[in-house]
């Protein structure tokens, strides 16, 4: 019997999870999403746990706006899909690899 892959229950020969996960790993997302009271975030994902914190401090400074760092994502007060995707790659990060949604 084949193996299943726990995940999305398929055999492993044909599954592509593994594939789609190191995609997503390479994929930084940044996007705005609303809070509650209609609040606009500006969220970016798929950064290593190292860049975060790091990221996290410049992005605020640069754009002069509050923000956090948890759960393996940033959360920046407003509107600055732009202007973080821009920065981000002043700090190094690979064009092609940030997606705007
Ligand atoms: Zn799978």
């Amino acid at each position: 019997m084949a193996d299943i892959c726990p995940k999305c229950g398929l055999p492993l020969e044909i599954c592509a999870c593994e594939a789609l996960e190191k995609e997503e790993a390479q994929k930084i997302k940044v996007y705005t999403t609303k809070m509650r009271f209609g609040k606009l975030v500006t969220v970016v994902e798929g950064l290593s746990a190292d860049d975060l914190r790091k990221t996290a401090k410049e992005l605020k400074k640069k754009l002069a706006c509050g923000g956090t760092d948890k759960d393996n994502r940033i959360v920046l007060q407003g509107d600055h899909k732009e202007k973080v995707s821009k920065l981000l790659v002043e700090l190094g990060y690979n064009e092609s690899s940030i997606s705007k949604r």
